[in-house]
């Protein structure tokens, strides 16, 4: 994601349509799609990069391992300067400093896998209602209870299932 400073004149538009991997909390791999739009303006010397995402990470359930499609949508802006010293109404994080040998050329992905990995879910779950995968037969209870019958239900009715039950008797 290569962005063309030195040829860009007052304000300029990047735009790019990548395949990654990104690093899961789990350690492992995961296929990223983005969609990224980076907006350069330039004032002398440096350069308001502002960008826009758009990704789709393939995540697998944590409940019924289904795969599916975990959206991100986020923003991030950083200043390029080349040469001189730090403006001091900007923060340290978003600013990066160039030298003066340094090509033109800058390379945005390190930016753009940073912003995605911050907006990655802690758990993976393809809707938070997912009733996830049966214990007893492993079928999918969001496509419908399973014939197990109730024995082998959720544990966390069963309090409540007997209270009800009580509560008949009376
Ligand atoms: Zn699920
Ligand atoms: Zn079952």
């Amino acid at each position: 994601m290569e962005l063309d400073l030195g040829h860009s004149g007052g304000r300029e538009t990047f735009s790019f349509k990548e395949e990654f991997p990104v690093r899961g909390p789990e350690e492992e791999d995961v296929p990223c799609r983005a969609s990224v739009t980076v907006e350069s303006t330039r004032t002398g010397s440096s350069y308001l990069l502002e960008g826009e995402i758009e990704a789709a990470v393939r995540l697998e359930c944590s409940r019924c391992l289904k795969a599916f499609d975990f959206k991100i949508i986020t923003e991030f802006s950083l200043v390029l300067q080349r040469g001189r010293g730090m403006p001091d109404t900007i923060e340290e994080e978003d600013f990066i400093l160039l030298s003066e040998a340094q090509e033109y050329d800058f390379d945005i992905f390190p930016v753009v896998r940073e912003a995605i990995l911050i907006e990655m879910p802690i758990k993976y779950l393809c809707a938070e209602s997912c009733m996830g995968i049966c214990p007893g037969c492993g079928a999918d209870l969001n496509e419908g209870a399973c014939g197990c019958g109730e024995e082998t239900g959720d544990p966390r009715w069963d309090s409540l299932k007997k209270l009800l039950k009580e509560e008949e008797e009376k």
